[in-house]
């Protein structure tokens, strides 16, 4: 027997000694338990200025500026590295919302490279069902193979009609149109069914013998007589 716990059993693993960095708002399968605030790296490089003017040059026969792109990627692992550091150090164990940002500084052959995002806490959620599409199919998937919805009705391809009020007069019987009181004397067939005279079952699917109105076009049951 398929078991929908165990199927979507989806527990993700402790965090543990790690920081998890998203650009995201959250992280799928885990709960945010506790926001910390901001935290940030920055680092900073210098570069002297004969450098720079070699990267001017280069620049300017179209080299390939190698210089920079070490001076960024450097940069930014350090920047990294210390906002990791601020946020173990306030006790989170996640960033969400994190962000690079590459500021080329006012002084000449500087480059700021910010790291920042909101420190949280997350704990893995149990038996997470994931969301969206993919979840909602297998959800709905297993809920169709374990009998979770117990009862498969077949599904009313009808709407049901009001049923007539029978009254007798003068020994017969009549139906009553419930919309428009327009009387219908009704029969009985050989098998106890009713009957009226000219007038056919209206709706093969809905159970009982049901008639459009002559005078009011409204589709009402014959009851039992
Ligand atoms: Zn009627």
């Amino acid at each position: 027997m398929v078991n929908r716990a165990e199927l979507l059993a989806g527990t993700r693993p402790e965090v543990g000694n790690r920081i998890l960095v998203t650009e995201k708002e959250s992280f799928e399968g885990y709960q945010v338990m506790d926001y910390k605030g901001m935290v940030w790296g920055i680092s900073m490089r210098s570069k002297d200025v004969v450098q720079d003017f070699f990267m001017g040059f280069k620049q300017f026969v179209g080299g390939e500026l190698s210089s920079y792109t070490e001076l960024s990627d450097e940069s930014r692992q350090k920047a990294l590295d210390r906002l990791l550091a601020s946020a173990r150090r306030i006790g989170a164990n996640a960033v969400i919302n994190f962000r690079f940002e590459i500021a080329s500084s006012p002084y000449a052959g500087n480059a700021e490279v910010v790291a920042y995002g909101n420190a949280v806490v997350i704990k893995p959620i149990v038996n997470y069902v994931p969301m969206g599409g993919l979840g909602n199919l297998i959800a709905e998937f297993v809920d169709a193979y374990t009998g979770c919805k117990t009862n498969f009705e077949p599904t009313k391809t009808y709407i049901e009609s009001p049923a007539g009020e029978v009254i007798e007069n003068a020994g017969y019987k009549f139906v009553v149109c419930p919309k428009c009181k327009t009387k219908y004397k009704v029969d009985t067939d050989e098998n106890g069914k009713p009957k009226i005279n000219g007038l056919q079952d209206a709706d093969n699917l809905e159970p009982g013998m049901q008639i459009y109105c002559l005078k009011c076009g409204t589709k009402f049951t014959i009851p039992e007589v």
